[in-house]
C-alpha cells in the first residue's frame, strides 16, 4: 500500500509531551546499570502486554517481519501497518496495526508467545527498556539513554530473580544489529534539512515511504526504469540489488539523500549528464 491509501496526521505534540517527561522524569540508565527481569510462559501475565501498544516499525523492523512472514512489502504494508505522518517533519512512519478484538491484540500474539519471535520489532526486543534521545532537528549533539518503561499492566517479570545490566540485555536481544542497520535512518531524520525547518513536499514523502518501507516497489522502481543507465553503480551492487533487501535499503538511504538533500551519494554518468547539458543546449562552443 502507498500513501494514496490515506496516510493520517500524527499527534506529534503528543510525542513530544511523552518525550519531555521521559527526559525529565525517568531515571537514566547508562550500560552497566543493573535490573531484574525475565519474561516467560508460565507467569500469568504472559503475552498480556502484546496488545493496545503502539510500536512504530523502523525501516529494518519492516524488512525483517515481511521477510519472516514471506510477504511481499505492499501486502506486509497492506495487512499489518497504519501508514502515519510526523506533521512537524512531515516524515512518513508506520504503526503496526492491532488486531479489531477486545485486547486490541498484537497480530503475531498467541497463547504460545509471539509467532515472529527472531524477528520481532526493535520496541519488543528492548522492553522492558526504552530508549531516549534529547536530539532533535536542533540539537544532534543530545543525549541518548535508555530507562525502564512502566506500562500500566502489572509485569510480573520485574519481580523474577534473573539481572541483568543494560549492555548484557542488549546483547541478548540482539539490539546493536537492529542500531547499527537503522543508523542511516536515524541520521536523515536528524538531517539539518530539517533543522532548518524545511518538511517534505508531498513527492518527496512519497519518494521517503517507498524507498524506507516498500522495498519491493524502490526494487521495480529502480530495475524497470532507465535508473541505471543514469546512475554511475558497480556492477556487482546492481547484482545484489535484485536480491538482497538489506543491500536494498542501505542503498534507499543514499538515495534518499542524494534525492531529499541532493548529497553526492551517488553519482551521475558522465555521458547522462551530457545528454542533459545537450538537451538544455549548454554545451554550445
Ligand atoms: S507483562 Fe512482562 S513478564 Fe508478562 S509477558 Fe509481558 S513482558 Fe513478559
Ligand atoms: S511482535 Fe511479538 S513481541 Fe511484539 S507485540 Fe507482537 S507478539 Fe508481542
Amino acid at each position: 500500500m502507498g500513501l494514496q491509501g490515506g496516510i493520517k496526521s500524527c499527534n506529534e505534540k503528543m510525542l513530544k509531551g511523552w518525550k519531555e517527561a521521559i527526559l525529565r522524569e525517568y531515571p537514566k540508565l547508562s550500560p552497566k546499570s543493573k535490573f531484574r527481569f525475565s519474561c516467560h510462559k508460565g507467569l500469568s501475565c504472559f503475552t498480556q502486554c502484546c496488545g493496545d501498544v503502539n510500536i512504530f516499525l523502523t525501516p529494518y523492523d519492516v524488512l525483517r517481519m515481511k521477510r519472516a512472514l514471506n510477504l511481499s512489502s505492499e501486502e506486509f504494508l497492506g495487512k499489518y501497518t497504519i501508514p502515519l505522518l510526523l506533521e512537524d517533519q512531515k516524515l512518513p512512519v508506520v504503526l503496526l496495526k492491532m488486531r479489531d478484538d477486545d485486547r486490541k491484540s498484537c497480530p503475531f500474539v498467541t497463547s504460545e508467545g509471539c509467532t515472529i519471535y527472531e524477528d520481532r520489532p526493535w520496541s519488543c526486543r528492548m522492553y522492558p527498556l526504552g530508549m531516549a534521545s534529547s536530539k532533535t532537528e536542533d540539537r544532534v549533539d543530545g543525549e541518548e539513554f535508555c530507562f525502564i518503561v512502566e506500562e500500566g499492566f502489572p509485569c510480573l517479570g520485574f519481580k523474577e530473580d534473573k539481572e541483568w545490566t543494560v549492555e548484557e540485555w542488549w546483547k541478548d536481544q540482539g539490539i546493536e544489529l537492529y542500531n547499527k542497520k537503522c543508523e542511516p535512518y536515524k541520521e536523515i531524520t536528524l538531517h539539518k534539512h530539517f533543522r532548518e525547518g524545511k518538511g517534505l513536499g508531498p513527492s518527496k514523502i512519497q519518494v521517503f515511504y517507498i524507498t524506507c518501507y516498500n522495498l519491493d516497489r524502490f526494487r521495480r522502481h529502480l530495475f524497470e526504469s532507465r535508473f541505471f543507465s543514469l546512475f554511475d553503480v558497480q556492477n556487482e551492487l546492481v547484482e545484489r540489488l535484485k536480491t538482497d533487501d538489506e543491500e536494498l535499503l542501505n542503498f534507499g538511504f543514499d538515495w534518499l539523500r542524494f534525492s531529499l538533500f541532493g548529497e553526492d551519494t551517488l553519482r551521475i554518468k558522465d555521458e547522462a549528464l551530457e545528454t542533459k547539458k545537450r538537451e538544455l543546449g549548454l554545451n554550445i562552443g
